[in-house]
C-alpha cells in the first residue's frame, strides 16, 4: 500500500538533495570543526556557510545564528537564558495560550522558580489579543514570547504588531518561527524580533538540528555548558552533517518558496472545498486568511479524532489529530479549546498539512476515504444517532 503523507506539520520528508550536502560529511570529511588542520578547517568552513544561509533567509548577521539540536532546544535556551539573564530587571514573561509545548512547558518550570507568566487568550480564528497583550505589561515584563504560526491551525499571529509593542515598551520579543520558517518569509529587522526559533527538519532538513538567532546585544544565559563552540554559547562538538543539512534545506526552500506554497495552497484549497462540499457537520477551524499554505483543520462533530486517524491509517494516509488522545491524554487539543471550540467537537479535529510533495490524486484518495470513513464513524456513533432523531422529529 502507498503511504499518503500528509502530515508536513509534524515533520517533513528530507529533501534528496539536502542528503546529497549531508553525505560527505557523514563519510570521508569527518574532521572535527575546532582541529586547525585542513580536516577539521573543511568542517569549520561547512557550518559558517550553513550559517551565512539562515542568516540570509532572517535577514540578519551570521553572528546572531547559534545551532541548537530543534526547535524545542532554541525554545528553551532563549526563554529561560533571557528570564534568567534579566531576572534583576523583572521577573514578568507574557506569552499566548496557544504556544507548542517547548513554549508552555518552559514557561511552566520558570513558574515554579519564582517568574510570573500571563498567557493572552486569542480570538475565534487564533489570532492573539493585541489589546490584552497591552494591558498585560508590567514595569517588570522582561520577555514577550509568541509563536509566529501555530502548528495545529495554522493561524499566522501579527508579529510585526507584536514586536512594535515589545520595542516600544523595552521588551526582549522571542517567537517560536518553527512552522513559519520554509512557510513565510522572515525579515527581523522589519518584524523587530530579537529572538527566534527554527528547526530543520519542518522544511524538508535534517531531524534533530534547529537554529537560534538572537539579537546581537542580548544575553542569555548559555545552555550547555562546556567547550567554546557556537561563540561560547552551546558546548558540544557541532553536528556537523546536520547542520550542512539545515543550511542546505533553508536555501533551498527560499529559492523556490512562492512557486511550491502557490501549489501547496492550491491543493490546500481543493481538499477543504472537497470536504466542505461531500461532508456535513464540519467547522474548519484556523483564520482563512492569515494561515500557513498548507495547514488544514477540521472538526467533524459526532466522531473522535483519534478514531478517524486509525481508520486513515489503515489506508496509508498519515495526518493528525486536534485532540491529545493519541498522546495518551483525554484532554483535547489546548489550541482548540483556547478558540473556543467546545470539547466534544475539538475531540473530532483533523490537522491535514500538506507538503510539496503531495499530489492532487493523493487529495483525491484522501477524500474519498475520509468521506467514507466519516460516515462509517458516524453510523456507529451515539451523538449522531440522537442529532438524528432530533433532527427528524
Ligand atoms: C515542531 C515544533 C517545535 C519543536 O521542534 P523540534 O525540532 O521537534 O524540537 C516547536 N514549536 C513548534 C511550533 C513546532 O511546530
Amino acid at each position: 500500500m502507498k503511504t499518503i503523507y500528509v502530515d508536513n506539520g509534524a515533520t517533513t520528508k528530507t529533501d534528496e538533495e539536502v542528503i546529497k550536502a549531508m553525505l560527505p560529511y557523514l563519510s570521508e570529511s569527518y574532521g572535527n570543526p575546532s582541529s586547525i588542520y585542513k580536516l577539521g578547517r573543511e568542517n569549520k568552513k561547512a557550518v559558517e556557510e550553513a550559517r551565512d544561509k539562515v542568516a540570509k533567509v532572517l535577514n540578519c548577521e551570521p553572528n546572531e545564528i547559534y545551532f541548537t539540536a530543534g526547535g524545542s532546544e532554541s525554545d528553551n535556551t532563549a526563554i529561560k537564558g533571557i528570564a534568567y539573564q534579566y531576572r534583576d530587571k523583572g521577573n514578568h514573561i507574557i506569552t499566548s495560550k496557544i504556544e507548542h509545548p517547548a513554549v508552555l512547558e518552559t514557561c511552566k518550570k520558570l513558574e515554579k522558580e519564582g517568574f510570573e507568566v500571563t498567557y493572552i487568550g486569542v480570538d475565534e480564528n487564533g489570532i492573539l489579543n493585541l489589546e490584552e497583550l497591552k494591558k498585560e505589561i508590567r514595569p517588570t515584563t522582561t520577555l514577550i514570547t509568541v509563536m509566529f504560526a501555530n502548528n495545529e491551525i495554522g493561524t499566522i499571529e501579527p508579529i510585526e504588531e507584536i514586536g512594535k509593542i515589545a520595542k516600544e515598551n523595552d521588551i526582549i520579543f522571542h517567537t517560536d518561527a518553527v512552522q513559519a520558517v520554509g512557510n513565510v518569509e522572515i525579515d527581523v529587522k522589519k518584524l523587530n524580533i530579537d529572538s527566534l526559533s527554527l528547526s530543520g527538519h519542518k522544511f524538508y532538513g535534517p531531524k534533530g538540528i534547529g537554529a537560534l538567532y538572537v539579537r546581537k546585544g542580548i544575553k542569555f544565559d548559555k545552555f550547555i555548558n562546556g567547550g567554546h563552540q557556537e561563540r561560547n554559547k552551546r558546548a558540544g562538538t557541532e553536528n556537523v552533517p546536520g547542520i550542512v543539512g539545515l543550511g542546505k534545506a533553508i536555501e533551498l526552500t527560499y529559492e523556490s518558496l512562492e512557486e511550491h506554497n502557490q501549489k501547496i495552497k492550491e491543493l490546500r484549497d481543493y481538499y477543504v472545498e472537497q470536504v466542505e462540499e461531500r461532508i456535513a457537520y464540519i467547522k474548519i477551524n484556523g483564520d482563512k486568511e492569515r494561515r500557513l499554505p498548507g495547514n488544514s483543520n477540521i472538526s467533524f462533530r459526532f466522531i473522535e479524532g483519534e478514531g478517524l486517524l486509525l481508520n486513515l491509517d489503515l489506508k496509508g494516509i498519515c495526518a493528525s489529530s486536534g485532540s491529545a488522545c493519541t498522546s495518551g491524554s483525554l484532554d483535547p487539543s489546548h489550541v482548540l479549546l483556547a478558540i473556543g471550540l467546545p470539547h466534544e467537537i475539538a475531540h473530532g479535529s483533523l490537522r491535514v498539512s500538506i507538503g510539496k510533495y503531495n499530489t492532487k490524486e493523493e487529495i483525491d484518495y484522501l477524500v474519498e476515504n475520509l468521506v467514507e470513513i466519516v460516515e462509517r464513524l458516524r453510523e456507529i456513533s451515539p451523538l449522531w444517532e440522537k442529532f438524528m432523531e432530533e433532527e427528524n422529529r
